[in-house]
Order: C-alpha cells, then sequence, then structure tokens
C-alpha cells in the first residue's frame, strides 16, 4: 500500500494528495533527467497497457458477463488535440477503483524498481540511455514514460462493475500525485491524457502517430482508432469533419501464417511479449492441427530478465484460448528449466474459464508441453550444433538454468547432457561429448574441479598431478554444477570423477614403477601421518598419502558422500544449517616440507614444534581452496614463531 501524507496547503487539501512511494521518485527522476532518446516509446507502452487491460475485461466477462454490457465496442482510441497540445490514449478495458490507482500509479512493485534502477546502474552512464528507455518496460514501469514527453498526466478512470464515477488521478511527477472522484467519467475504462512538453510536439502530428503505432504496436489484437480531422466539401460548404480510422493491422500476430509476417512484426511482438529490449536469439512459430489443435509462438531471447532468479518471477508464456487471453504468465507449458521462454500459446481445446488448478491436470496442457520443450530443445541444439559463437552467447545467459533440467527431466537427461558446457583447463568451453573425443584411450573417467572462478580451479592444489600428465580437467564454478554432475553420473559409460574427492585413484593410469614408489611411501610416512592424524583430530577425519600433488606439499579433499568445500560454503551462506564435515588431509611425500616434519617427527615424536607445523599446513590448504581460517589471530601468531624460528 502507498504511504498517504497530510495535505499541507489548502489546495492540496482539495484534491487528495499523495506522495509517490520513494522508488517512483527515483524511477521517475531517471526518465525525466536521464533518458533523452527514443522517446517516443511512450505510445508503445502506454497502447500495450490498455491492450492489456482490454485482455483482462474479456477474460473476467468470461465468467461475468455484466462487465461488458452497454458499453461500446472493445478498442482504443488516439486522440490528438492539436490546441490544447494534449495527446489522450483511451481504453475501455477493465479501468481501476481508487485503491487499485493509488497502488498502481503510486507505487512499483519493489522487485520491479530495484531492478530497474540496477539495471540503470549497470549501464554506467546516463549518456547511452538508448537501453534504459529499453528497460522500462521490462520491469513493469512503462506506465512513468509518459513523463518522457509529458509535464503533467491526467488519468480518468472507471473499473468494470464498479459503478458510474470514475476517478481522476493526476501528476507533474513532482514527488506527488492526487486523486479525486471524476464525475464527468462515466464510462468504462481508462484514459491517459498527456499534456505534452514543447519540444515533443511532434506527437501531435498524424503521420507521427501513425508510424509509431506501425512500428511498434501494429501486433496488438484489438483495433487502435485515430481521430483523423479531414477538410470536406468546396468553398463554403468546406467543413472539418472529424473520423475514427483504424490504424493497425489488428489481427493475432501469431494466428497469421508464417510467410506473411514480416521478421519486423515479429521482432515487435517479442518486445511486446517478452518485455525486453533485446532481439530474440530465436523465434518458434507453428501450427499444430489434430486432435489437439493450437499455435505457438515462441523466443528464446539473447539476455536473461533480470528476475530469472527471484522467486517471484513475473512473466513467462502468455496462455490464450481461441485467441482470448487468460493468463499472462502461465508456468504450466514450460518446465522450469526452460523458464526463460517467452512467448503466447493459443489453444483452441481449453474451455475460456479454465483455472490455474486445472490447468496442472489437464491432458491438454501436457501434450502442448511435450511439444513445447520438444521444439524448444530441438532449436538450442541446432544453435549449439550450427552457430557456436551464438550458443556460447546463449550458454553464459542461461546455461545455469538448463542444468536444473538435468535433475527434474528424466526423459530429457541425456539432451541436455549433451547440451552442457563447461570451461576446461585446456579449452574456453567444451561439451563433454568433444572433452570424451579428446580423452586418450587409457583414460577412462571425465574429470572436474570445483572453485570460486576459473583462476582459483586452475591454481587449485587437487588437480597438480592431473595437470602434469596433460589430463584435461573441467573447472566447475556454478553452485548448481555439483548438482548438475550428479544429474549426469556418466557420459559416454565414462564417469564423471571429481579431482577433489577421496575416491580419486589415478593408479589406473600410473605405472607399474609409481604404484611402487606410492606403496614405499605410505609406509615410510605412516607415522608421520597418524601423529598428524592426533594433532588436527578435531578438524580432519584422516592424513594420508597423496598422488595428485605435485607442488603443494597438501590438501583438503572429500569423503565419499561429502560436499565440496566450494558448495559447503555457499549453502552455509545461504544460511543454511550445515553440520561441520571433517575432511581429509592428503600430504604430499616429494615435498621438503613433508620431508623435514618427517625429519623432525623422527627425532623427536612428541614435539611441540610439528604440531605447530601441521596446524598451519592445514590452515593453508583451506586458504588454498579459499576457504576461511576458522582463527585468523592464531594462524598469523602461529606463523610469525615459525619464521622467527627459521629466521633464527
Ligand atoms: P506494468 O504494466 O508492467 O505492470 P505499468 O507501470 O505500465 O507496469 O503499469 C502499472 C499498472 O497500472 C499496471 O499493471 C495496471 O494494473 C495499471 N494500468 C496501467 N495502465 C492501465 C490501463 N490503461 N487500464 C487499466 N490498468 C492500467
Amino acid at each position: 500500500m502507498s504511504e498517504e501524507t497530510q495535505p499541507e496547503t489548502e489546495e492540496a487539501a482539495a484534491g487528495a494528495e499523495h506522495s509517490f512511494r520513494a522508488e517512483v521518485n527515483q524511477v521517475l527522476d531517471i526518465v525525466i533527467n536521464s533518458l533523452y532518446s527514443h522517446r517516443e516509446i511512450f505510445l508503445r507502452e502506454l497502447i500495450s497497457n490498455a491492450a492489456d487491460a482490454l485482455d483482462k475485461l474479456r477474460f473476467r466477462a468470461v465468467t461475468d458477463e455484466g462487465l461488458m454490457e452497454g458499453e461500446g465496442e472493445l478498442e482504443i482510441q488516439l486522440a490528438p488535440d492539436r490546441e490544447a497540445k494534449t495527446l489522450t490514449v483511451i481504453d475501455t478495458g477493465i479501468g481501476m477503483t481508487r485503491d487499485e490507482v493509488i497502488e498502481n500509479l503510486g507505487t512499483i512493485a519493489h522487485s520491479g524498481s530495484r531492478g530497474f534502477l540496477e539495471a540503470m546502474a549497470g549501464q554506467g552512464n546516463a549518456g547511452s540511455d538508448v537501453s534504459g528507455v529499453d528497460l522500462i518496460g521490462q520491469f513493469g514501469v512503462g506506465f512513468y514514460s509518459a513523463f518522457l514527453v509529458a509535464d503533467r498526466v491526467e488519468v480518468r478512470t472507471l473499473a468494470a462493475g464498479e459503478g458510474q464515477t470514475g476517478w481522476l488521478w493526476t501528476s507533474a511527477a513532482h514527488g506527488t500525485f492526487t486523486v479525486d472522484e471524476a464525475p464527468e467519467w462515466t464510462t468504462r475504462g481508462t484514459e491517459i491524457r498527456l499534456h505534452l512538453k514543447e519540444e515533443h510536439h511532434e506527437f501531435l502530428d498524424e503521420w507521427r502517430i501513425r508510424e509509431l503505432v506501425r512500428k511498434y504496436s501494429d501486433f496488438v489484437s484489438w483495433p487502435i482508432l485515430l481521430e483523423v480531422t479531414t477538410e470536406e466539401g468546396e468553398g463554403d460548404d468546406k467543413k472539418t469533419v472529424t473520423k475514427d480510422e483504424t490504424i493497425n493491422t489488428a489481427s493475432a500476430l501469431w494466428r497469421r501464417p508464417r510467410s506473411e509476417i514480416k521478421d519486423e512484426e515479429y521482432l515487435e511482438f517479442y518486445r511486446h511479449v517478452a518485455h525486453a529490449p533485446d532481439e530474440p536469439m530465436e523465434t518458434l512459430h507453428f501450427q499444430i492441427e489434430g486432435t489437439t489443435s493450437y499455435t505457438g509462438l515462441l523466443y528464446v531471447p539473447k539476455q536473461a530478465p533480470w528476475d530469472l532468479f527471484e522467486r517471484e518471477r513475473r512473466q513467462g508464456v502468455r496462455l490464450y484460448v481461441k485467441r482470448v487471453m487468460i493468463m499472462e504468465d502461465c508456468k504450466d507449458f514450460v518446465p522450469d528449466h526452460l523458464r526463460f521462454i517467452r512467448g503466447v500459446i493459443d489453444s483452441d481445446d481449453l474451455p475460456l474459464n479454465v483455472s490455474r488448478e486445472l490447468l496442472q491436470e489437464d491432458r491438454t496442457v501436457r501434450t502442448i508441453r511435450k511439444t513445447v520443450v520438444n521444439k524448444v530443445l530441438a532449436a538450442i541444439e541446432q544453435m549449439a550444433d550450427k552457430r557456436k559463437d551464438d550458443y556460447a552467447a546463449f550458454w553464459g545467459e542461461f546455461g545455469r538454468v538448463l542444468k536444473e533440467g538435468l535433475h527434474t527431466d528424466f526423459e530429457n537427461k541425456d539432451r541436455l547432457a549433451n547440451l552442457v558446457r563447461w570451461p576446461s583447463s585446456t579449452e574456453q568451453l567444451t561439451s563433454l561429448a568433444e572433452y570424451v573425443e579428446r580423452m586418450p584411450e587409457d583414460q577412462d573417467a571425465i574429470y572436474y574441479a570445483f572453485g570460486t572462478n576459473r583462476d582459483a580451479v586452475e591454481n587449485s592444489p587437487h588437480i597438480e598431478a592431473l595437470k602434469k600428465r596433460g589430463t584435461e580437467v573441467l573447472y566447475m564454478t556454478d553452485p548448481i554444477d555439483e548438482w548438475a554432475v550428479e544429474g549426469i553420473r556418466e557420459f559416454e559409460k565414462k564417469p564423471l570423477k571429481s579431482a577433489m574427492k577421496a575416491d580419486l585413484d589415478l593408479s589406473k593410469e600410473a605405472t607399474d614403477e609409481e604404484k611402487a614408489e606410492k606403496e614405499a611411501n605410505e609406509e615410510r610416512l605412516e607415522d608421520l601421518c597418524e601423529r598428524a592424524k592426533t594433532i588436527l583430530v578435531d578438524d580432519i577425519e584422516e592424513v594420508r598419502v597423496s598422488n595428485r600433488l605435485t607442488d603443494s606439499p597438501c590438501c583438503l579433499v572429500v569423503p565419499e558422500g561429502g560436499l565440496h568445500a566450494h558448495i559447503e560454503r555457499i549453502l552455509r551462506a545461504q544460511g543454511q544449517d550445515m553440520p561441520k564435515q571433517k575432511r581429509i588431509l592428503e600430504i604430499n611425500p616429494d615435498h621438503p616440507v613433508v620431508e623435514k616434519l618427517h625429519l623432525m617427527h623422527a627425532a623427536d615424536s612428541d614435539g611441540e614444534e610439528v604440531g605447530d607445523w601441521f596446524r598451519l599446513l592445514h590452515d593453508q590448504a583451506l586458504l588454498a581452496e579459499g576457504s576461511p581460517i576458522a582463527d585468523p589471530a592464531t594462524f598469523a601468531r602461529r606463523m610469525t614463531t615459525l619464521m622467527q624460528r627459521a629466521l633464527e
């Protein structure tokens, strides 16, 4: 609900003044002061809102016929007034009650404004405002684009089925708006009257309005009428006649044959349904006739919407039934891991009064969903196959989402596993198939390691031996990767194996000599391992000789069934209650530090100093993998003492 302030002046008291919420002021400030070009999009936004209002009315009228009674056609009207310098957008749609006016035109859903402001900040400067303007629609702040061209806006509105008296909302955007009764407004629907700034009087010109509607709003399935004034007759009989003319095609784009639709029309429709500023990466248009008949016009966007990972996502695929819009964000036609898909599904078979609950159960919906998933995956596969650069960009935007399907979409698991990409020790980005193709014959697993970023994995001690042998290691930096790997488990009969887990066994690929050496080392260092375990008993499950290290003295590995440290950290940061996980410390038998400690231990098997060294090594292993150390002050003190001793 909006915060209302007490009117401060008599004048204000007469016109119930309200303050905009802080986030609206911020958005308005940007709209008015930072966006310079492409101001024309205000018309697209207002027409889009009008079309939505008509869609909503038609949908509500399915169950409440009374709502449509008595009023004129369902349409949008544009009325320029060249004398008053106003442009008015009128619709006969659902309208708004007083509360709705205050809520909808005085606040912004919190997440929307936050998204917009963050995205604007991400733009870096106000100079490159083209995309800023384009962002407006995406964040549910489209109405405020009216202030791109107007210094004062009046909204008159009457909600369908809510009596005879409408409401008047006015604002000049200086932090406040007023809401009063509007006895003169007695028809259902809404009019938005823009008092155009002097420098924007071009938007009163008939040709300019026609051009904008053709460019941005031709696909709107409601008629858009323009008040056209012509001179008729000759001489003394000459008179000015005002007529309404429909200036858009006014047909549902997706119902038209593909061959008749121009690329620009597909593009503009995408911008409309997806509220997106970019171009789509893929456009899928299909008309299916048979036992179930439906049309789909779906898009794979280029850029991820800002709320892709928000719990309260605003958009999805629109559901129409026989051209009547039923739901703006229908989640039932695309599974969660394809939730970036935008567009329209129009079914001939579903009942008009279908509810969300019914949809979940419905067989028709399941059939359509299957086709949709198939078609979308096929388009993505083709991109992966034929347009590698595009696919890499797509993967960067939506890879994380697609990976979710490895666990949830059992039917398509193999297709998804083929689509997954990771960076690796030898490649910028690789598929599992490409990895397997590069594998030497005697390698029988696909190796991977985790870290916060590419550098962290690359320098991780765990993969030293693998790297030295020239074995390719996949680098996993995304929290969902642990899950994704578990979903895949094996690819082309090759298991996926973590280079950071205790069960990493490189012996198969080792020579007899290497094997014998390993055994000898284990025997030689058995005592030292036992000692280290006693010292670190609170943190460590076991200490053992490593075969994965070459340059580092030690590292921590994950016991079977345990979580990678990187994932454990993320889950903790998210507030999940995790029991302490003891890991295994592996020591490098060939490292001089280990050698020295071995000698030290042999000389004095209870000596304090060995204890200090092992605690230091343990902390250092934590730091090397990017984990926090439990007691940094003690770590520093211990380090200083040992340094002092070394220097003496
Ligand atoms: P969005 O349309 O993305 O939600 P807007 O800022 O464009 O964001 O509009 C805010 C809200 O105001 C809309 O969601 C709608 O509820 C209401 N609204 C705007 N224009 C109209 C209209 N012409 N008729 C009815 N409601 C409208």
